[in-house]
């Protein structure tokens, strides 16, 4: 649904955010959990605008709001997201009419927010809320075709991809927000004469995905329809499924991942909302001779506008490259229009079975990797299982990551006629 919040000729009196290359312009207003940093202030909800925060919190002491607004605004001043996740898609469009009001150009609220910014280079952030449940997917077909083709040549594809969204219940507890460092795992591995060893991995990897936060909660036993499924998404974040490939190649039959994936698993900070999103909205189309989705996983609107068009990017930096001056590298690129499953169908097919999804619980949509080689989603697709390492600028080779490697995620969305926006970065430093 578009409306004057979408229109890109909308400026802020924030002047960062009117430079066309923010990921922040007044047409995103994402949502994010920070308090300034070096303090021990209680965490609150702040909007990204170019490179400062409007913190929420200041913003309901220093600016005169109505009634309504002031009470929508409470529970973020606060620092809880959950109760406008909960809400539903009109209490979530009707502050982002509110704040788009406050932020842009000759605002009669401009002169009370000035003094309400944070710098985002002084902002710490933290996860956007208590993540409880998270649950990845695997709707990236071409990670699943190359790392199939990896493990088994013959059968690429398993018989089921193409009518069950193939997912595993991830771990919420060891969720970060991106910025903060986590240790290398250990674990157990086939050693090089195939017995089994216990220690620290050796094929570290990173997953290039995004993440969906769920909205209003489905009660148990009362699934989601297609129909209703996009009402029930809040937002979106970059996601890096960090993997330790020795661990899951060994442990992963038959039931999937488990250790390989559970020590870490990191977020970008800011969460762009399904209504920034809008306008990038494109055509779920299955491709021609594959077979169409069930029933529950069809519907006139999925087929029309179920994918969303965000170009998605990873970066490397060594230890070595940052000593000798070198900026990070692009390893690759890929877009979410690449995806086989649509968020509206992972929401459906998830509480298809009467499982109760909660607002704020996380929804990854597996590797996002593209049709050509180039683009693989992960060091295991760019480097065919470890075989084929990479070169970087600085002439070092990599197969999996080292200690003090530095992986940063983007994704950007773009169309003619409308401002661009992004997802900030989701950055992670091995080790670290
Ligand atoms: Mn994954």
């Amino acid at each position: 649904m578009l409306d004057d919040t979408h229109d890109p000729a909308l400026r802020s009196w924030v002047d960062s955010a009117n430079d066309g290359a923010t990921d922040f312009p007044v047409q995103n207003l994402p949502f994010g959990r920070f308090r300034r940093a070096g303090t021990e202030e209680p965490y609150r909800i702040g909007v990204a605008i170019g490179d400062q925060v409007l913190d929420l919190k200041m913003a309901l002491e220093q600016c005169p709001w109505d009634n309504f607004h002031y009470r929508m605004l409470e529970p973020l001043a606060a620092g809880n997201l959950y109760h406008l996740m909960s809400l539903g898609p009109k209490a979530r469009h009707e502050a982002r009419a509110a704040l788009s009001n406050a932020l842009r150009h000759n605002s009669v609220q401009g002169p009370f927010l000035e003094l309400c910014l944070v710098p985002q280079a002084r902002a710490e952030m933290t996860l956007p809320c208590r993540i409880n449940d998270y649950t990845d997917f695997y709707t990236g077909i071409h990670h699943a075709q190359t790392v199939g083709k990896l493990f088994r040549p013959d059968a690429p594809l398993l018989p089921n991809y193409k009518w069950v969204p193939i997912g595993y219940h991830g771990r919420a507890s060891s969720i970060i927000v991106s910025g903060k460092g986590f240790a290398r795992p250990s674990g157990q591995m086939k050693g090089t004469d195939g017995t089994p060893v216990f220690g620290a991995c050796r094929a570290l990897d990173y997953e290039l995905e995004l993440g969906a936060l769920i909205g209003p909660a489905n009660a148990m036993g009362e699934p989601v329809g297609i129909e209703q499924a996009e009402d029930r998404l809040f937002g979106m974040v970059l996601l890096n499924d960090w993997s330790a490939r020795d661990l899951q190649a060994w442990e992963y039959q038959p039931l999937g991942p488990f250790l390989g994936k559970s020590f870490a698993t990191t977020i970008s900070p800011w969460v762009v909302t399904m209504d920034a999103l809008a306008p990038f909205r494109k055509r779920a189309d299955r491709p021609e001779g594959d077979p169409q989705p069930l029933p529950y996983l069809d519907s006139t609107e999925n087929r029309e506008q179920g994918a969303i068009d965000i170009t998605l990017e990873v970066w490397l930096q060594t230890p070595q490259m940052k000593f000798q001056g070198l900026p990070a590298v692009r390893l690759m690129q890929s877009s979410f229009l690449d995806a086989y499953w649509t968020l509206a169908q992972l929401v459906a097919h998830h509480t298809s079975n009467g499982c109760n999804l909660s607002s704020g619980d996380l929804l990854g949509t597996g590797t996002l990797s593209g049709p050509t080689p180039g683009q693989g989603g992960s060091l295991l697709e760019l480097t065919q299982g470890g075989r084929q390492p990479i070169t970087l600028p600085g002439g070092e080779q990599r197969t999996f990551l080292l200690d003090g490697d530095t992986v940063t995620l983007r994704g950007r969305c773009a169309r003619a006629g409308f401002a661009s926006l992004g997802f900030g970065e989701c950055v992670g430093q091995v080790g670290a």
